[in-house]
């Protein structure tokens, strides 16, 4: 007798609770969690006592210039500025088909390794105009329905030092931008910073948007946005509504400073994400032995309890010749360069590419409770240590309560 549930999962192990759970899914709402449902569904997978979790939130990623590494010359002077060079020969050029179809490939990668939400990030600048923001919006409209795409409108090159950036950022406001991105830290003087902060609260404010900015993503202890971000966001009244990536000089700052900043960023409700496997190739670089990580105040931060998430950031770009779009590499990187080893530490590292980013996005109804989102993952493993451990795809991947990826892994060893 088939019952009201569209799919019923069974014996699923669900994160804070003990045994194995049946998870009924109806509407594409989770409409039921029991130790046993009765009725038969139509549909019925088999979890076999792994774990099923909310599918994965990537809250910064540059689908723009994705996958250009397979196209782009090389890195002569192996230099950062060199990455920025390389971007703008292919900037100049972008097409929105172009950025579509490298996009799509990078969020085909993300789906199939659990992802279903995408913050990404559009450069808005005088040398691309809004091509690739045009790009990341037609990205938006051809995985409607199948996955959530948020487009960032992201100054790349700076607003004050771009003569132009910001009247392409209003009007990539205008055309559909769901965020305001900022880069403060890459203005050439404090005062610009500053500038360039209060200029993306204005666009925010008109257009009832929230802000994600780029922030002090350098090793020099003297890049001091992230304060005055801070202190913004309370002025404004925009506590909940703010995130900052990288924040790589906070680690840099003295101990004195660095507690009244982390202090600022909690009264203010910003959310900070790292993107660690980023942050460990890209600072440093001036570092002899030893040599620093590069990444944020992570553990203090998640400890004093700040929102703190992960993305990926960069995939095969001229930034970072790596990548898979894959969110359990993400936690486990968090884990290593921010020594996150013990229990408490790798659920919270969990965490950060799930419910933290999920807080950090405001997404409405996500988790895994009668009357959320029926979007999950049926994981590789029993235990979030052993998913982090093994590195395996989602067995599947469940979005609006229908499959909408499998993952099958075949490993023998054949000894004759
Ligand atoms: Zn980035």
């Amino acid at each position: 007798m088939i019952g009201a549930h569209g799919l019923i999962v069974r014996r699923a192990r669900l994160g804070g609770r003990t045994g194995l759970w049946d998870l009924g899914i109806r509407a594409g709402r989770i409409a039921a969690i029991e130790t046993t449902i009765g009725s038969r569904a139509a549909r019925e997978i088999d979890a076999d006592g792994r774990l099923v979790a909310p599918t994965y939130v990537n809250g910064h990623v540059h689908l723009d210039k994705c996958h250009l590494g397979d196209s782009m010359r090389p890195n002569k002077t192996n230099s950062f500025q060199e990455c920025l060079e390389i971007t703008w020969e292919h900037k100049r050029s972008y097409t929105v088909s172009d950025i579509v179809e490298r996009a799509s490939r990078a969020i085909e990668e993300g789906i199939l390794n659990g992802t279903t939400v995408f913050r990404v990030f559009a450069d808005v600048d005088t040398i691309g105009g809004l091509r690739p923001l045009e790009g990341i919006l037609a990205l938006r409209e051809k995985w409607k329905g199948i996955v959530q795409i948020h487009a960032v409108n992201f100054p790349q090159e700076a607003i004050i030092r771009d003569p132009g950036s910001l009247e392409l950022m209003e009007e990539g406001m205008r055309i559909g931008a769901d965020v305001v991105g900022g880069l403060p830290w890459h203005e050439r003087l404090d005062e610009d910073a500053r500038r360039h902060i209060d200029l993306c609260f204005e666009l925010a404010k008109k257009y009832d948007k929230d802000v994600h900015m780029l922030v002090d993503d350098t090793d020099n202890p003297n890049s001091r946005s992230l304060e005055y971000l801070a202190v913004k966001t309370l002025r404004e009244g925009f506590q909940g509504r703010v995130a900052a990536s990288h924040c790589g000089a906070l680690a840099a700052y003295d101990e004195v400073h660095a507690q009244k900043v982390m202090a600022l960023v909690k009264e203010a409700g910003i959310s900070i994400a790292t993107n660690p496997h980023i942050s460990l190739v890209a600072q440093g670089r001036y570092d002899r032995e030893p040599i620093r990580r590069g990444v944020t105040r992570v553990k203090q931060l998640w400890r004093m309890g700040v929102n703190v998430f992960s993305g990926q950031d960069d995939v095969n770009d001229p930034y970072y010749p790596f990548g898979r779009n894959d969110q359990q590499e993400v936690a486990s990187y968090v884990c290593h360069s921010c020594h996150m080893t013990y229990p408490d530490e790798i659920e919270a590292a969990f965490g950060f590419v799930t419910t933290n980013a999920a807080r950090a996005l405001r997404l409405r109804d996500y988790g895994l409770e009668v009357g959320c989102r029926a979007d999950f993952n049926i994981l590789a493993a029993a235990s979030i240590r052993h998913v982090l451990r093994l590195q395996q795809p989602p067995r599947c991947v469940v979005r609006d309560g229908k499959v909408l990826a499998v993952n099958e892994l075949k490993r023998e060893i054949l000894l004759s």
